[in-house]
Formats: structure tokens, C-alpha cells, sequence
């Protein structure tokens, strides 16, 4: 190499460097999961809303919004969560599961609507020869999940019901150290039915117009739910 040319390529002219702007990787990962807004029908509802609080999924088909890019960001972590517990369940250094399938929709007929909903895994335990309906949630510590969520069981029910299959584990993974923890969940028919008179109910308070109660200010169990709601201030003031 020519003396001039080895002296350029050790010091980039300034110019260079100042002139050209950095790519901004943030913006770049929003344009990437950016979901397409698409409005909720009235009579089409989803088991992973149904144990939120009610009045907050009303607002959602009477108020519909876009997905804040950190929202997204969640929703996407959980995607890629999903993805890497599928691997696992594949890997064939793993002999006791076989992944029969994964990801794969289920519809549930009510008198008047339609429930419409996507479970997670279907799993083979080989020794016992039981299959198991898997569904999986990332969290941000397992160590402080000590029990199922209510919210969490309402989804599981509905897909034991839906499958015919009568075992369920829910599955937590620790985002930020892969450390898990299963909570095996026994089927009730009574549940699956109670948690389908809820859907009916959001249905009848949406076809009438009428606003439901703030269910998660009325409960111990759901009143921080409020702090994350984007209708809070609505709710506030029972606006429809
Ligand atoms: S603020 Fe609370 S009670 Fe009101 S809709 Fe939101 S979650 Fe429900």
C-alpha cells in the first residue's frame, strides 16, 4: 500500500465522521413490531382480556388506542420469550416433552358472540402419557411469583375447556435470568362456564350502550390495575 493511502486509512477525515448521523436503533426496533391498528368488533372477544378489569376492556372496544412503542416492546419480549420456551421444548437434548404444537387458534362459540384465542402449547409428557396445555407468561422476577394469576387462569381454563385436553400448567419465565416456575392447573368446568357468562355480560353492557362497574377500584386484588389504565381519567368520571 502507497504511504498517502496507509495515512488515509488511519485517520478518516473529520468531516466524515461529524457529517454522518448515527443510525437510531430505538426508532428502528418501533418501526419494526409496529402492529397495524386494527379496531375491536363488537361480539368478538379474546380469553387474554376477559380477567382484566371489565369496565377497562369496555373502554377498549368503545375507546379503542394505538399501542404505545413501549407497550409494544413488552408484548414483543414476550413474544421472543415464547419462542426460546418452543426451543426448549423441541431441543432434542430434552426426552421427557414432546411439543405436539404451539401457537395455534381456538374459537368458542357463545349465544351471540364469539370468543377467539391463540394457545400457547400443547405438550406430551412421555413418561405419564398425559398431555398438557401450556401457557406461558414472562415476568420480570419469578422469585416473587408465588401463585398463578387470576387473570392468567381465566385464559388457561378457557383453552382446557376449549381443547378437551383437562391439564394445564401455567409456565412463568424470569426475563432477565430464564429462571422458571409451573403452576399446574386443574380444570373446572364450572369455571370455563363462569368465566364464559363474563363474556356475555361484557357483550350485553356493549350492545346496550351501558357502562360497566369499575371492577378493579372495587377490589383489593385488581385496584393496581388502575395505575397502568390509559382510561383512568374516564373511569374517574364514569364517561361512556
Ligand atoms: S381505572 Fe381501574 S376501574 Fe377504571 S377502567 Fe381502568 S382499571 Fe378499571
Amino acid at each position: 500500500m502507497e504511504r498517502n493511502s496507509l495515512k488515509a486509512f488511519k485517520k478518516p477525515k473529520l468531516q466524515n465522521l461529524i457529517g454522518e448521523r448515527m443510525i437510531d436503533f430505538d426508532k428502528m426496533i418501533d418501526n419494526h413490531i409496529a402492529r397495524d391498528h386494527r379496531a375491536k368488533t363488537h361480539g368478538r372477544y379474546y380469553p387474554s382480556e376477559i380477567g382484566s378489569c371489565i369496565r377497562k376492556v369496555w373502554y377498549s372496544y368503545k375507546h379503542p388506542q394505538e399501542v404505545k412503542p413501549d407497550l409494544a416492546k413488552i408484548f414483543e419480549l414476550g413474544n421472543i420469550m415464547h419462542d426460546f420456551v418452543v426451543d426448549v421444548l423441541k431441543s432434542d437434548k430434552n426426552h421427557e416433552v414432546e411439543l405436539l404444537k404451539s401457537e395455534f387458534p381456538l374459537k368458542i362459540q357463545g349465544d351471540d358472540f364469539l370468543v377467539s384465542g391463540r394457545v400457547d402449547d400443547l405438550i406430551l409428557v412421555k413418561e405419564s402419557g398425559k398431555s398438557w396445555v401450556v401457557e406461558v407468561k414472562s415476568t420480570k422476577s419469578v422469585d416473587y411469583v408465588n401463585k398463578a394469576s387470576s387473570t392468567h387462569l381465566m385464559q388457561l381454563q378457557l383453552y382446557m375447556h376449549a381443547t378437551g385436553i383437562h391439564n394445564g400448567m401455567m409456565l412463568y419465565v424470569d426475563k432477565t435470568n430464564l429462571k422458571s416456575k409451573i403452576f399446574p392447573v386443574e380444570y373446572s368446568e364450572e369455571k370455563a362456564k363462569e368465566i364464559m357468562e363474563r363474556f356475555g355480560q361484557l357483550h350485553k353492557l356493549l350492545t346496550q350502550g351501558l357502562l360497566p362497574i369499575a371492577e378493579a377500584r372495587k377490589s383489593n386484588d385488581m385496584n393496581w390495575m388502575c395505575r397502568f389504565c390509559e382510561y383512568n381519567e374516564k373511569c374517574e368520571k364514569n364517561e361512556l
